[in-house]
């Protein structure tokens, strides 16, 4: 499985975790960007923040362009494991989709390839 994002900073995670957390009990959505293999960078969906459970229909409607590498979003409970709405948005582009479960924390989190396979990915 060649898998062209290696890692990921803490930085951008604690980012992921706090935007979580602010938005708890509603989910949060974002899409990454990586350099050199390496996810450096969030952008937000806009509109995640408005009060409804359904961010993951929102990065649906998103226009993707090549920098981007994947998705994040958050489930406010601790299971972490893709919904059949989330199978479906990682199929559509990718290759690499994080699902943040609550607590929002470093044990918290979980990486899947576009295919929804469970990633290993490096915290650098
Ligand atoms: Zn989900």
């Amino acid at each position: 499985m060649d898998i062209p994002v290696k890692g990921i900073t803490s930085k951008v995670l604690e980012l992921m975790f706090a935007a979580a957390r602010d938005t708890h009990p509603n989910e949060f959505a974002c899409v990454l960007r990586a350099e050199e293999g390496i996810v450096t960078e969030i952008l937000l969906v806009p509109g995640t923040v408005s009060g409804d459970s359904s961010a993951i229909l929102r990065l649906h409607m998103l226009p993707i362009d090549l920098s981007v590498v994947g998705s994040a979003h958050s489930h406010p409970t601790p299971n972490a494991i893709p919904s059949d709405a989330d199978i479906a948005l990682f199929s559509r582009f990718g290759p690499l989709h994080l699902i943040i479960g609550y607590p929002y924390d470093m044990d918290s989190w979980k990486a899947y390839y576009r295919d929804c396979r469970e990633i290993e990915l490096n915290v650098v």
